[in-house]
C-alpha cells in the first residue's frame, strides 16, 4: 500500500523529506514516499502566500482537567477561525485528490503538510484516504523534540483511523453537544460516558491512546509518550479485519516515536555513550531483518533508514576500502540484489530504477543525497560525542568513499 506525502508551497522540503525517511525507514506493507510538486494558487485558489493563514498559534492556559471548558473552547476555535481566512478542510483535501488522480493507484493515501491553518484549527484529519497534517506550531507542544516525530505519529495515526473507519463529523458533534450541554454536568466522568456513547473511538478526555480528540492541544504530547491504542480501539481494528502486518508496523512506529519523547538528560544520553578513556567506537551490528544497531554501553541505537539508504550504507560496509562514485555502474548488480534483499516485495523494475538513479555516472546528486541523509541521520543518533565520523560515510571527491569503522567492530547476526 502506498502513501504519498506532498506538501503546500509554504512547508520546507527538509520538512517533507525528514518525515517520509523516518516513515519509511520502518517494515512493512505501507510504503512511504514523497513528492516536491508544487501546487500553484492558480490552480487552488486558498493558497495565498500570507502568514495571516497560518496565525501564530497561541492557546491560552486552560485547566485541561475541565472538559466542559475544553469542548467551550472548541466551540470558540470554531468561530474564530471565520476572522482569518478560513481553509476548509474540504480545501486541503482537494489538493489531496488532484495529486491522487494524476499521480496514484486508487488505494493509495494522500498525505499533505501544510502550514495553512484550518476551519477547526485541528492538527491533522482525514477524509478517506486523503489526510492532511498540520505542520506548524509544533513547538509549542513538545519542545526539544525534533518536529518531525509528531509530525510523522500523526501521519501514521491517521492512517489507522481511515482504515478503522471511524465516523466523527465535528459540526454533528458540536450540535449533539449543545443538546447535552444544557444539562448540568456536576463530573467530568458523566459527560466523558455520554460523549464517549456518542462515539467509542474518540476520546475527549485524553487516555494516552492514538484516538485522543487532544481539544486541547497541549494533550497531544501525552499519546506522544505513550504509543499506546487502547483496547477499544484495538478491538475495532480487528473488527475492521486491518492488516495484522500494518497494525506491527504503526506500532513500531508509534514505539520508535515514544522512545523519542522519554525524558532523557543531555548528560543521560552522554553517559550512555561515553566510551571511557579511549574513545574507541561502539560495535555495529546487523540483524537478519536486516536492522542496524549501533550497541552502546546501555543501549541499541537503531539506525533507521529508509531502504534505499540501508541498501547502499551496508554496501559500503561490505566495502572496506571505500568506493568511487563513478565506479558504482560496476556494482549495478550487487546493488540491485541488496535492494531486492531489504525490500523484497518491489518489481524489479521500479529497483532498477532507483538503482539507476544512483550509479549514474551524470550528476553526484543521488550519491549526494544518499549520503547526507545517512550522515544525518548517524550524527543525530550519537549528538556530539565525537564518534559519528566512525560511522558516516567520507570520502573526498573523486576519491573512494566508505565508512571507517573498523570490520572487526561489525557484527552480522545472520
Ligand atoms: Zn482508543
Amino acid at each position: 500500500m502506498k502513501v504519498y506525502l506532498i506538501k503546500t508551497p509554504e512547508v520546507e522540503l527538509e520538512t517533507l523529506e525528514a518525515v517520509s525517511d523516518f516513515l519509511a525507514s520502518f517494515d512493512g506493507p505501507m510504503e512511504f514516499s514523497f513528492s516536491d510538486k508544487e501546487f500553484n494558487k492558480e490552480q487552488f485558489p486558498f493558497l495565498i502566500y500570507d502568514e495571516t493563514n497560518w496565525p501564530t498559534f497561541e492557546e491560552p492556559e486552560l485547566d485541561v482537567d475541565n472538559l466542559d471548558f475544553t469542548l467551550h473552547k472548541m466551540k470558540a476555535d470554531r468561530k474564530n477561525s471565520h476572522f482569518y481566512h478560513t481553509v476548509y478542510f474540504e480545501d486541503l483535501f482537494s489538493i489531496c485528490e488532484f495529486y491522487r488522480e494524476k499521480f496514484c493507484e486508487p488505494d493509495s493515501f494522500v498525505v499533505l503538510l501544510t502550514k495553512y491553518q484550518n476551519e477547526y484549527s485541528y492538527l491533522s484529519s482525514f477524509s478517506s484516504k486523503n489526510i492532511f497534517v498540520n505542520v506548524d506550531h509544533w513547538n509549542k507542544f513538545t519542545q526539544d523534540t525534533d518536529a518531525k516525530y509528531p509530525i510523522a505519529y500523526e501521519v501514521a495515526q491517521n492512517i489507522m483511523s481511515s482504515l478503522m473507519n471511524i465516523d466523527y463529523d465535528q459540526d454533528k458533534f458540536m450540535k449533539f453537544y449543545q443538546k447535552q450541554e444544557k444539562k448540568l454536568w456536576h463530573k467530568k466522568e458523566d459527560l466523558d460516558k455520554v460523549l464517549t456513547n456518542y462515539n467509542p473511538y474518540i476520546h475527549f478526555v485524553p487516555r494516552g491512546c492514538m484516538n485522543d480528540f487532544c481539544g486541547h492541544k497541549k494533550d497531544v504530547i501525552l499519546k506522544l509518550q505513550t504509543g499506546n491504542i487502547c483496547s477499544t480501539c484495538l478491538a475495532k481494528t480487528f473488527e475492521e479485519n486491518i492488516d495484522s502486518r500494518l497494525l506491527k508496523q504503526v506500532i513500531s512506529i508509534f514505539n520508535a516515536i515514544r522512545s523519542e519523547f522519554m525524558f532523557q538528560t543531555e548528560e543521560q544520553i552522554r553517559d550512555s555513550l561515553r566510551t571511557g578513556d579511549t574513545a574507541q567506537p561502539f560495535p555495529l551490528i546487523i540483524e537478519r531483518t536486516n536492522k542496524i544497531y549501533i550497541k552502546t554501553k546501555t543501549q541499541m541505537l537503531e539506525v533507521r533508514l529508509n531502504p534505499l539508504c540501508k541498501m547502499f550504507y551496508l554496501f559500503l560496509l561490505k566495502k572496506e576500502d571505500g568506493v568511487r562514485v563513478k565506479e558504482l555502474i560496476d556494482y549495478k548488480d550487487e546493488l540491485t540484489k541488496l535492494y531486492l534483499k531489504i525490500r523484497p516485495g518491489r518489481e524489479l523494475e521500479k529497483a532498477t530504477k532507483s538503482i539507476d538513479d544512483l550509479v549514474s555516472q551524470k550528476e553526484d546528486t543521488s550519491f549526494n543525497s544518499l549520503r547526507s541523509i545517512i550522515n544525518k541521520t548517524i550524527d543525530e543518533l550519537l549528538r556530539k560525542t565525537g564518534l559519528a565520523n566512525h560511522y558516516t560515510i567520507n570520502g573526498e571527491r573523486g576519491e573512494a568513499y566508505g565508512v571507517k569503522i573498523p570490520r572487526n567492530l561489525i557484527e552480522y547476526r545472520f
